[in-house]
């Protein structure tokens, strides 16, 4: 079998990059090849919150994040395939408890400001009617990036393959790689459970399996993963609740001026029967330390801890491993204290999943040294749905020879060598 380009790993970077490589391609000559070894969307992106936002300390991240929302944001209107889009908000939190979590908030508005990032800081008072019931501080401070939201991960992951597909990129589900053959150190195809490739271009997106992937052929890439569980509560969906919940939508998305922006954002496509605007923005707490987004659809939010204790960053994913009762515990905490709505909700379901780190909190995205035509896309941390369109656009670029212009690929270049950093996560908040 023939193929121009294989890709290793079905997630939502892998399928993004099949999405902008097969557009460039002619897939008459040699297609673009998905190998995934289970289902597309089985690793991290399946079970991730997909939450976009582009508040980030680092202003590389922050306008790839900016020019992913608009991807993400036009998507239904330009290819007519919804990915769940919802225009909730973002409300980034700092609180007195932990002065860092002011300082980062100061600094990333500023830096926003400057690449056009809409983010708009509030007090304690705006933060209160903004989220009614929240408790805060009076010195607490927020972040409101009316832009942001989310989307539905398993949908998106599917809709950019089908999309791929349609520009004739293949996918290969339940196939694994069991070796790639390399020639005077270029790479020439690879054997599968279903047969040989011959290709010139591997693109590695194995997501949490990157580094053991690669270790079986001697190669080893800075990465490592943390296992993060995710607790799912009730969601006080009475109607008296949400009601009074309810925003005024129309104060908080801010004029656009783009009629693509402007027709996205008339449009819904999630799968339940509310109208956006009847749920709390998503919250990312820096102040106590997690973040909260509703799943209206599933009846369900979903809560979790955004930076991870030594103890819980591993050289790979175990399969077995289980819920940690104590960080549940924490989390579910964490989140009566700020919202004190959820005080009656149930646990509904805690699971277990695993993102890859890098130590200075950036992505490897690049071509492997020393092996022409290999190239790696991972250690996203939980950025990988914000930064997936346009780690797409960039990889397609450079398997295409052509400058890339969606991000700098020195700066996650996979050969450089990482600055000191103790792989909590902090780096990527
Ligand atoms: C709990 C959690 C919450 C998150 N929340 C957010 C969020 O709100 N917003 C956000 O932007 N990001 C979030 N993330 C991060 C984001 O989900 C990931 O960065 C992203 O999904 C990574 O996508 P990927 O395609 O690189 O990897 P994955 O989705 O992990 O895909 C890798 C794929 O490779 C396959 N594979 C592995 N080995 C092989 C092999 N040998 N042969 C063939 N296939 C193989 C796996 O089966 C898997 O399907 C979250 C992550 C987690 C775990």
């Amino acid at each position: 079998m023939k193929a121009k380009v294989l890709i290793i790993g079905g997630g939502v970077v892998g399928t993004s990059i099949a999405l902008h490589a097969a557009r460039q391609l002619d897939a008459l000559k040699a297609p673009v090849v998905i190998l995934e070894r289970g289902q597309l969307g089985g690793g991290s992106s399946g079970g991730s919150g997909g939450i976009l936002r582009q508040h980030y300390g680092d202003s590389v991240v922050a306008s790839m994040a900016r020019d992913s929302m608009r991807e993400y944001s036009t998507f239904e209107g330009r290819t007519g395939r919804g990915v769940g889009f919802r225009r909730t908000g973002v409300l980034t939190l700092g609180g007195p408890s932990n002065p860092d979590s002011l300082r980062k908030i100061h600094e990333a508005i500023e830096g926003h400001n400057k690449i056009g990032i809409e983010t708009v800081l509030l007090d304690a008072e705006q933060i209160r009617a903004r989220v009614p019931g929240i408790e805060v501080h009076d010195d607490a401070i927020a972040a409101w990036e009316s832009q942001g939201g989310y989307v539905d991960a398993e949908l998106c992951v599917r809709e950019f393959a089908a999309l791929a597909r349609t520009s004739g990129a293949v996918t290969r589900l339940g196939v694994a790689i069991t070796d790639l053959i390399v020639e005077d150190g270029r790479i020439v195809g690879a054997e599968t459970t279903e047969g040989r490739y011959d290709c010139d271009q591997i693109v590695v997106v194995t997501g949490a399996w990157m580094r053991s992937f690669l270790e079986r052929f001697g190669i080893h890439v800075p990465v490592r993963v943390a296992r993060v569980q995710q607790l799912f509560v009730g969601l006080p969906s009475d109607e008296e609740e949400v009601d009074s919940r309810v925003h005024d939508r129309d104060s908080y998305v801010v004029d656009l001026e783009d009629p693509l922006e402007q027709a996205a954002d008339m449009l819904y496509s999630g799968d339940d029967e509310h109208a956006p605007g009847s749920e709390h923005p998503v919250i990312v707490d820096l102040e106590y330390g997690f973040y909260v987004r509703c799943e209206f659809a599933r009846r369900r939010t979903r809560v979790a801890p955004i930076a991870y204790d030594q103890e819980h960053i591993f050289d790979g994913p175990d399969p077995d491993a289980k819920p940690d009762p104590e960080l549940a515990r924490w989390a579910r905490e964490q989140l009566c204290r700020r919202l004190p709505m959820y005080a009656d909700q149930p646990v509904l379901e805690q699971i277990v999943s695993w993102f890859p780190l890098t130590q200075d909190g950036r992505a490897l995205i690049g071509p492997v040294p020393g092996y022409e035509g290999l190239y790696v896309a991972g250690g996203f941390a939980d950025h990988g749905f914000k930064l997936a369109p346009s780690v797409g656009e960039g990889m397609a670029q450079m398997l295409g020879g052509e400058p890339v212009s969606s991000f700098d690929p020195e700066y996650f270049a996979p050969g450089r060598v990482p600055s000191e950093g103790d792989w909590s996560g902090d780096a990527y908040l």
